[in-house]
């Protein structure tokens, strides 16, 4: 594939970078990537993902664009507001960059439509904003056998995980499903601090795009971020013998 005059000059300061260069540009550009949740760390996912030109980007979202969203969801306007998100986001994303091909799912991810939705993509890439999604996004990711990228935030601290099923620690490895809904913190009822939601978002991008390209990425680690400390730091992490979701290799 070659590229044209206005590609070279879109992605002319990724192709100046040794570990991109027009070889890594050209892997971008046909690959895929699959985002749940276009909420504060999608948004800023899928705008970056969309500027990178990654290929082809989907996005699974149900929800409308309400008030309290925008000091983080970046895609969105104020004009946007009790608009369907996936509308509102395609429009957005389509204008950045029409390299890319968008693709949007308008339902909820569940064990009946994630195989026929995973089937097209090379990398999934977690943004919800539960405990109870990460859970089973992060179980389909290991039944397809598809590569995650899983991030969360509450208030200031944030975290971020590259799941390899069978091969690295999966989330459910170090996290225990909770026993029920009322003892967990989520963004609604905690409170989050925007730019540490950014700040997540655009590790999570680096490392998929890194992924994808091969590079060094924090596989066999988990990654923490504290904005409040301005502190970072990377555990390493093994593969739990007895979990429930990735034992059976
Ligand atoms: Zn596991």
């Amino acid at each position: 594939m070659d590229f044209s005059e206005e590609q070279i000059l879109r992605y002319s300061r990724h192709i100046l970078l040794r570990e991109i260069g027009g070889v890594g540009q050209r892997k971008l550009l046909s690959s895929s990537v699959l985002v749940i949740g276009a909420g504060g760390l999608g948004s800023i996912v899928l705008m970056y993902l969309t500027g990178f030109g990654i290929g082809r980007v989907g996005f699974v979202e149900s929800d409308n664009v309400d008030l309290s969203n925008l000091p983080r969801q970046i895609l969105y306007t104020t004009k946007d507001v009790g608009r369907k998100k996936i509308e509102a986001a395609y429009q957005r994303l389509q204008d950045m960059n029409s390299d890319v091909k968008i693709d949007v799912f308008d339902k909820r991810l569940n064990e009946n439509n994630a195989e026929d939705i995973f089937k097209y993509y090379d990398l999934i890439v977690d943004c919800t904003d539960n405990f109870e999604s990460r859970f089973l996004i992060n179980r389909l990711s290991v039944k397809f056998k598809k590569p995650l990228i899983s991030g969360a935030v509450v208030r200031f601290e944030g975290n971020v995980m590259l799941v390899i099923p069978y091969k690295t620690f999966c989330y459910n490895c170090i996290f225990e499903e909770p026993p029920n809904q009322i003892c967990i913190e989520t963004c609604s009822n905690s409170g989050v601090f925007a730019p540490v939601v950014g700040t997540i978002a655009s590790i999570m991008t680096t490392e998929a795009v890194k992924f994808i390209l091969g590079l060094q990425t924090i596989e066999g680690h988990l990654l923490i971020y504290n904005g409040l400390l301005a502190e970072m730091r990377r555990i390493k992490v093994k593969r739990d013998e007895n979990c429930l979701v990735c034992k059976n290799s």
